[in-house]
C-alpha cells in the first residue's frame, strides 16, 4: 500500500503535468464549452499558393496527431487523480495487487503492474 506521502508527490506530479498539458493543448485551440478537455484545432493559415496549402494541410495533421496523443495523455492524469480521490490509486486494475512503485515513478498515471501491463502493451 502506497502512504499518503507517496500518494500525495504523485499527486503533485500528476497535477503539473495536466497543468502542462492543459497549456500546450490551448495552443492548438480553445477548450470546448461542454468539454475542457477537448480541444479544437484551428487550421493554420500560412499562404495560399498549392504549396502553401499541403503546408498547411501536413501541419495540421501534425498537429492533430500531436494533440490527440496529448489528450490521450490527459485522459489517463484526469483518471489517476480520480483514482486517489476515490483511494484506489496504486492499484492494479487487472489483478487488484498494488502497481510497483518503480513503475508509477515512471509513470504514476498506470493503470496496471509491471506484470499485467506486460500483456496489455
Ligand atoms: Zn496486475
Amino acid at each position: 500500500m502506497l502512504n499518503n506521502t507517496q500518494i500525495t508527490t504523485y499527486q503533485a506530479q500528476l497535477e503539473s503535468e495536466k497543468k502542462k498539458i492543459q497549456q500546450e493543448l490551448s495552443n492548438f485551440g480553445v477548450a470546448k464549452k461542454n468539454d475542457p478537455h477537448d480541444f479544437d484545432s484551428f487550421m493554420p493559415s500560412i499562404g495560399l499558393s498549392e504549396e502553401d496549402n499541403a503546408l498547411e494541410v501536413s501541419e495540421y495533421l501534425n498537429k492533430l496527431c500531436a494533440e490527440s496523443l496529448l489528450e490521450a495523455r490527459l485522459k489517463e492524469i484526469v483518471e489517476a487523480l480520480h483514482k486517489i480521490k476515490t483511494g484506489t490509486f496504486g492499484i492494479c486494475e487487472k489483478c487488484h495487487q498494488d502497481i510497483e512503485i518503480k513503475k508509477l515513478d515512471v509513470n504514476p498515471a498506470s493503470d496496471f503492474c509491471i506484470n499485467c501491463g506486460k500483456y496489455l502493451n
